[in-house]
């Protein structure tokens, strides 16, 4: 029995159980998974740490140092290495390099002579937004602004990168809400883009910035600093008058929660699922959310070069392409560690059968593209991690799908949270956090009481 159940203990969940702990609320975090953190975490394997979802975050993004604050993680933030700078771009089967300054966009292979031609047309000489301010699809706003060859052969291996999503169903607004502000403030995205470079948010810290131990150690410290339940996965909650009674499954055993209030933070169509009873337009509106799936292969280099990829950050590829993979990231490359250790992404929106093959098809796809790219091998392959549900898709339209939903919780127990509410990213799974805890502290000002004797399970276990 607790005030507040978080049901979800992803970056969304923690923020707004750490929050409502904060503000002096009893907070209790469940999940069904053996740590806390959910996608950002790190696995430990012989040869060095593997992300398992996320591998550095921005932080420019204040939400990011309000989280490590309250983990007292600040300190262990470590800035990627400069080796890891360099990013490459997949573009008629090589891998072409870039660096973050406009020389080297000027140098690099990833873009044509064309390509460069339109970027810099779209800086130099802006042109109004469309008038209409209606939401439209990632693909729509960058054609317009870049053309489309652009957009397919290098736009779209970034914009792969970010969401592993189809750009032409994906909301502009939603994905890249600084650049659709940027068009209709200066008429050039690029220069918009610049000018909130140079001008942080309240909080920000620039640079790309990652952990020494893996991401894991956020969900660790998550764990130590808040009463939580581990490897329990709810099945069923009930709301009424009373309160709240969350009922899951903990190894072989059936468990109870009762709270006043509840945070449900799993994905959205899982909470839908777990909502559906209690407040069916609610669910109705989560199960419009989708996820595209992704697997990863992890793997290390054998002997030091046996893979010919050069140092850097990683590279993408747009779909147009061909290859097997999205991309891989050089995971061991953003501290400058040995061995090299990779991350290969293969699936997503565009492709999600290809997620769903055997280990042995996934390596075979893996190799297949590295022999392409540089000849080299894929050493030493370390484990294979499948998330049916990796990246939340924000379809057109999603800041209306997203008012109504806020819209049907309308004051009562029970608040969402989740990447879905913003564009996917861990950024917004952490906004969305903090906003929930601040939702049901000020609904503290009506008493929500707590009879648990009115507890569906008990009832039954009476009768
Ligand atoms: C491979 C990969 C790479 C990524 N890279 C980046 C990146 O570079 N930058 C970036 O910003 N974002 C990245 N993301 C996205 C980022 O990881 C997510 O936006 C963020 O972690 C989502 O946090 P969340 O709390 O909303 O959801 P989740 O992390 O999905 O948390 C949901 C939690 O709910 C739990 N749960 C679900 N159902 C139940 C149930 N019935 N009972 C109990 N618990 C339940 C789950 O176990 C999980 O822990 C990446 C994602 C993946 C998969």
């Amino acid at each position: 029995m607790t005030d507040v159940l978080v049901v979800g203990g992803g970056l969304a969940g923690i923020s707004a159980a750490l929050e409502l702990q904060r503000l002096g609320r009893r907070v209790m975090v469940i999940d069904r998974g053996a740590q806390l953190g959910g996608k950002a975490g790190s696995t430990q394997t012989a040869l060095g740490s593997f992300p398992t979802g996320p591998t550095s975050f921005n932080g420019r993004h204040p939400s990011f140092w309000r989280l490590l604050d309250l983990l007292g993680l600040s300190d262990e933030a470590t800035k990627l290495k400069p080796a890891s700078s360099s990013r490459y771009i997949v573009r008629d089967g090589k891998l072409n390099g870039l660096r973050p300054s406009p020389f080297s966009v000027l140098g690099t292979g990833a873009l044509s002579l064309g390509d460069k031609w339109s970027l810099a047309k779209e800086f130099l000489s802006p042109s109004p937004a469309r008038g209409d301010g209606n939401d439209e699809s990632l693909e729509a706003l960058l054609v317009r602004r870049f053309g489309q060859k652009t957009v397919d052969h290098f736009l779209s291996a970034v914009m792969t990168g970010i969401f592993a999503g189809d750009i032409r169903a994906l909301s502009a607004q939603a994905c890249m809400p600084a650049l659709v502000s940027a068009e209709k403030e200066y008429g050039s995205v690029l220069k918009g883009a610049l000018k909130a470079m140079k001008t942080p948010e309240s909080g920000a810290r620039p640079g790309l910035y990652t952990f020494a131990q893996g991401f894991g150690v956020v969900g660790a410290r998550a764990a130590e600093r808040l009463k939580c339940s581990l490897e329990t996965e709810i099945e069923a909650i009930t709301i009424d008058a009373h309160g709240v009674t969350v009922i899951g499954r903990r190894k072989d055993e059936t468990v109870e929660f009762h709270s006043a209030s509840l945070v449900v933070a799993t994905e959205a169509d899982l909470a839908g699922t777990l909502l559906k009873r209690s407040m069916p337009e609610t669910a109705a509106l989560l199960s419009e959310f989708k996820y595209a799936p992704v697997t990863l292969v992890q793997w290390a280099e054998k002997t030091p070069g046996d893979s010919k990829l050069p140092l850097g950050f990683g590279y993408l590829t747009a779909p147009i392409e061909g290859l097997f993979a999205l991309g891989t990231l050089f995971v061991g490359d953003l501290l400058e560690e040995s061995p090299r250790r990779f991350s290969t992404f293969i699936g997503g929106a565009l492709n999600p059968a290809r997620a769903a093959l055997s280990d042995a098809e996934l390596l075979a796809g893996t190799q297949a593209d590295l022999t392409r790219l540089t000849g080299g091998i894929v050493g030493q392959v370390m484990q294979v991690v499948r998330w049916p549900r990796a990246v939340f898709q924000p379809a057109v339209g999603h800041a209306g799908q997203v008012a109504r939903l806020q819209a049907s919780l309308s004051g009562g127990r029970v608040a969402l949270a989740g990447s879905y509410f913003g564009g996917a990213a861990m950024k917004d799974a952490l906004v969305s956090g903090f906003a929930a805890a601040d939702q049901l502290q000020q609904r503290q000002q009506v008493p929500l009481t707590l009879t648990p004797a009115l507890s569906p399970l008990r009832r039954e276990r009476e009768l």
